[in-house]
């Protein structure tokens, strides 16, 4: 799961940048004209086996991730899932979740460290974090031996780089040690607030659920698209161009059941779908970042802090108030 990004912190800043922005118009209109351009995107999905917020069978998670895989399948993605190993250990049922990460390698899928337990550097020791990523990759890295597939990347769970440039360097030493790459990401629109609304809305006997679960979805589309919106501008002002994204999602319901309409939609706005791997040859992904100590933001703001440059637009707008609103009250 991502926790809230820095959106809250950036708010103030970006009314009090409003005003430069008035003088930045013909600027920013020729920044939007580049998004026309040729846009590229890799898909990465975090915390299989699979993440729910209600209790979900080991039939019903399976089911899911078969719907989930079709949806990639038919757009032929070849996307990284990023495993915490700790989710399989199911008492009875730790051969039926290892049958979900073998449905990802069938798929021809990657499989990537998130380490076992979902460890935050924030809040974890260094050493804690080390051992959970080696925990973290035991079965994972047998299973893509077995179906001839490199076991190569690593996420940070809340996307937390670490607390001081030593700790995030002396992590990313240890990493590559493990032959484990850090995998970055650029798009996100907060797909784990939305899940949590439809999961709920799912088990409601409302006699309005299933309007309320298509409004959901709806929303949830749109809220994709606004996403988009914020984050090509902000490569727009950075770079002058599109960078090939990353998109970050996470192995939920909501993505199972709306996947091929997210992937039309991102057709639809000119997307090409790539690897992680040829995402990560642009050259925007060398920049050096700095640790995100709490806050987890996508790379263009840590780019853009990087290189000391003010954007009109800092991340993806808020969603619905009553999506926010069951989240917090529901699956904070
Ligand atoms: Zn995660």
């Amino acid at each position: 799961m991502k926790i809230k990004t820095m959106r809250t912190k950036v708010k103030t800043k970006t009314k009090t940048i409003g005003l430069l922005l008035l003088g930045c118009c013909m600027a920013f209109n020729s920044a939007q004209s580049l998004s026309q351009e040729s846009k590229k995107i890799a898909v990465t999905i975090d915390d299989l086996p699979f993440t729910a917020s209600t209790n979900k069978s080991l039939e019903e998670k399976t089911e899911l991730t078969k719907k989930l895989l079709a949806s990639l399948k038919k757009h032929n993605i070849e996307a990284v899932g990023f495993v915490n190993e700790e989710k399989l250990l199911v008492e009875g049922e730790a051969d039926g979740h290892i049958a979900i990460l073998k449905q990802w390698l069938e798929a021809d899928m990657e499989l990537g460290n998130h380490t076992f337990d979902h460890s935050g550097m924030h809040q974890t020791s260094l050493q804690d974090m080390k051992e959970s990523v080696i925990k973290g990759r035991v079965v994972s890295e047998w299973l893509s031996e077995k179906y001839n597939k490199p076991y190569r990347y690593f996420r940070h769970p809340f996307t937390q780089t670490g607390n001081s440039v030593e700790e995030k360097a002396e992590f990313e030493s240890f990493l590559k040690k493990q032959g484990l790459e850090v995998a970055p990401f650029t798009i996100e629109h907060t797909d784990y607030l939305f899940s949590c609304a439809y999961d709920r809305a799912r088990l409601s006997v409302k006699k309005r659920a299933s309007e309320d679960i298509a409004q959901i979805k709806q929303d949830y589309l749109q809220h994709l698209s606004d996403a988009l919106d914020a984050f090509q501008t902000m490569s727009d002002e950075l770079f002058a161009r599109q960078v090939p994204q990353i998109w970050l999602i996470h192995a939920n319901s909501i993505n199972a059941e709306t996947m091929d309409q997210q992937l039309e939609l991102l057709k639809a706005r000119g997307y090409e779908f790539i690897t992680l791997e040829q995402a990560m040859q642009a050259p925007a992904y060398q920049i050096e970042t700095a640790p995100s100590k709490r806050y987890g933001p996508s790379w263009l703001m840590r780019w853009a802090k990087q290189l000391k440059k003010e954007l009109s637009v800092y991340g993806q707008p808020e969603p619905p108030e009553g999506v926010m609103a069951v989240y917090k009250e529901l699956c904070q």
